[in-house]
């Protein structure tokens, strides 16, 4: 936290620093606050409605059908006078003088031993009590008609009021008119319906980071996520959502902001600012736009704690975490459910799959936390994937399925828990092949070929030991992998288990990067660039996670040394170019591919075989075979070739 200069101002966030509440406290007190304020309704003729919610229950205004009517073209008779029918001994009826057409209303009555010719949709004549199809009959002489087969009482038709019943409630309140609603209004006469209005919600984002997509990104700006997010989440969930734009972190602009979009719309939906930072101004804003004000500022949620719900004269007002996943989860767990009931719509109805955990997952406690997963089959069923991204990831919410919410109360889940998994989509999508282990952006090249051909890839990023484990279990197709065996000195396979085959993928080369023209790096070998960084005070390095193979060279590079930068620790390969790229380090280790695309020096330290673990099971499945006709395709070997990699073999 970052101290305010005014006294006043220290109270109100020692004040809501005090109280953090729970989710259900935060949900029960907002609800409280806001009452039971709906949207407004309005009569809307059926052509105006789609797409609406239907504000009343609609009761059928006639019987739908409104009279007894046939279902075929044929013979309205009377059942008893069929009973004996037979091919071989057809019952003969007198034809009446009258042909009942759709739109017709019957004259004659069917008395018995006659029958009536009718189409199909035409009303049933007065003592008819079936219809026979045209086909089981044959005209005769003198007016008569014979029919080979017995009929039923009722048979092939439609009675009054069947489908609707005058009085029924065909439609109710909550429910969004579609085409089939229209088509079911309309059948039985009714023209206008009471719809609720949209919520009109206003979406505005904060931040002087802020750059709107589109825009060119200066230095340390970020694309605006939340403004096109939250947008969108609206509109999916009923609401008219107008984006008003992004706004610096001035409080004189932000507030005349705020009360515009106050004064015509229903609910006020931003993000960013809800720390308790310096720049930190719109829920200070908030206190002064009208009473109660703040209801929860601070909730027990992870991501999502900064939270803050408010209600301004009876308007909802809510401040979203700036970053995007948090925002949509606090969006989807805990403002959703809200807008939908001032919208009149139902409940969300969330769709649930339970699925186990193949590692242990550390939670915090006293904060209920969402974690994003993403499923495979295994053999003994569904298995979930904790997404590996920070809080800041927003592709996480793309590649997921679904997510977990860990109790409050939970420090941790067990590997092997079963776990309830909320989806995202209203099925779970089975990928047609899933890999499993280590990243690398030379399988990027492959997955994407293989995509274009419409199979659907899942590829998860949790290392080569990871890979492994998945493919010992038996949740994936394939897994690269590329480890040293210290004692053999042989790449991967030693690694082997039973049931599994190493199909060899490329070589990539691992070095030192650095920025072209640095004279500690330019034209020296290994060795002496080392010799340079240690001798250099204000050489300041980028180091490589524990675990990483990567880490296992710079610790080989380095020794006993720990240069200045040695603790920063990235998990990527893509992290260690962007700071040496952005001056953020002198020198890091990464793939050669890595330092071409960033445009840095390098000098080649040892090349790694990353190759792909097929399991056995899997070995003959179609998407296996594309992969790996893919991979060996001359195309490829020279698209690999092209991004920096070499030939295995
Ligand atoms: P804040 O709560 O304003 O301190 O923001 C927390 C983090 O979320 C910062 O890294 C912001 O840059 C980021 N952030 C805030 N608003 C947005 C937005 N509209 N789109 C993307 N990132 C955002
Ligand atoms: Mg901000």
């Amino acid at each position: 936290m970052i101290s305010s200069p005014s006294s006043k101002t220290q109270s109100t966030e020692q004040k809501q620093f005090l109280t953090i509440l729970s989710r259900e406290e935060a949900m029960a007190r907002f609800e409280e606050a806001l009452g039971s304020w709906q949207v407004s309704t309005q009569r809307r003729s059926l052509a105006d409605a789609l797409g609406m919610v239907l504000a009343e229950d609609v009761a059928a205004p006639v019987d739908v059908p409104p009279f007894d009517r046939s279902n075929v073209d044929g013979f309205a008779v009377r059942a008893a006078d069929l009973t004996t029918a037979s091919e071989l001994h057809p019952a003969r009826l007198m034809l009446n003088q009258e042909t009942i057409a759709c739109g017709t209303v019957p004259q004659v009555a069917v008395v018995p031993g006659t029958a009536t010719p009718i189409a199909t949709g035409g009303p049933l004549p007065r003592g008819a009590d079936a219809v026979v199809m045209i086909e089981h009959s044959q005209p005769a002489e003198n007016g008569a008609v014979e029919m080979f087969r017995p009929a039923s009482p009722g048979q092939f038709i439609s009675s009054a009021g069947s489908d609707m019943a005058r009085g029924e409630v065909v439609l109710r309140a909550g429910s969004i008119i579609g085409a089939r609603e229209i088509g079911m209004l309309a059948a039985c006469g009714t023209a206008h319906v009471t719809v609720a209005c949209k919520l009109r919600v206003a979406v505005v984002s904060t931040g002087d980071e802020l750059v709107q997509p589109g825009e060119p990104l200066r230095p340390a700006g970020i694309y605006d996520a939340n403004g096109a997010i939250i947008s969108a989440a609206v509109i999916e969930n009923g609401g008219e959502a107008s984006f008003l734009g992004a706004f610096a972190d001035d409080e004189e602009k932000l507030e005349a902001a705020m009360r515009d979009a106050l004064a015509s719309h229903d609910v006020l939906i931003m993000s960013g600012g809800t720390s308790k930072g310096a720049g930190d101004i719109s829920y200070r804003i908030i206190e002064r736009l009208g009473s109660p004000g703040i209801i929860a500022h601070g909730v027990a949620l992870k991501p999502g704690k900064p939270l803050c719900l408010a209600v301004c004269d009876g308007k909802p007002v809510i401040i979203l975490p700036g970053f995007p996943t948090s925002a949509m989860f606090t969006f989807h767990d805990m403002i959703v459910p809200v807008l939908r009931r001032l919208a009149r719509l139902p409940p969300r109805v969330d769709i649930q799959t339970s699925a186990q955990l193949p590692f242990r997952i550390a939670s915090e406690l006293g904060r209920t936390e969402y974690v994003m997963v993403s499923l495979v089959q295994g053999r003994d069923g569904l298995t979930a994937y904790a997404s590996g991204k920070g809080s800041g990831a927003i592709t996480a919410f793309t590649q997921a399925d679904g997510f977990i919410r860990i109790d409050a109360l939970a420090d941790h889940l067990p590997a092997g828990e079963n776990v309830q998994v909320t989806l995202f989509t209203p099925q779970v999508r089975v990928p047609d092949l899933v890999v499993i282990g280590s990243h690398c952006t030379g399988l990027d090249l492959v997955v994407s070929k293989i995509v274009q051909k419409g199979i659907s890839v899942r590829s998860l990023a949790v290392g080569s030991l990871g890979g492994l484990a998945a493919a010992r279990r038996g949740e994936c197709d394939l897994a690269p992998i590329h480890l040293l065996d210290a004692q053999t000195g042989v790449y991967n396979r030693p690694f082997l288990a039973e049931g599994m085959e190493l199909v060899p993928g490329w070589r990539r080369m691992q070095g030192i990067i650095f920025r072209s023209g640095d004279m500690r790096f330019e034209g020296r070998s290994a060795a002496e660039a080392m010799k340079a960084v240690l001798a250099d005070p204000e050489c300041m390095m980028v180091n490589r996670n524990q675990g990483a193979g990567t880490r296992i060279l710079i610790d080989q590079l380095l020794g006993h040394a720990r240069p200045d930068g040695y603790w920063n620790q990235p998990r990527s390969h893509t992290a260690v170019a962007a700071a040496v790229e952005q001056r953020r380090a002198d020198w890091g280790v990464t793939i050669a591919p890595m330092a071409r695309a960033a445009g840095l020096g390098f000098i080649p330290l040892t090349e790694e075989h990353y190759d792909f673990v097929v399991v056995a099971e899997s070995r003959e499945r179609e998407p296996v075979h594309a992969f790996l006709e893919a991979l060996s395709s001359s195309s490829m070997q020279d698209a690999l070739e092209q991004a920096g990699f070499s030939r295995a073999g």
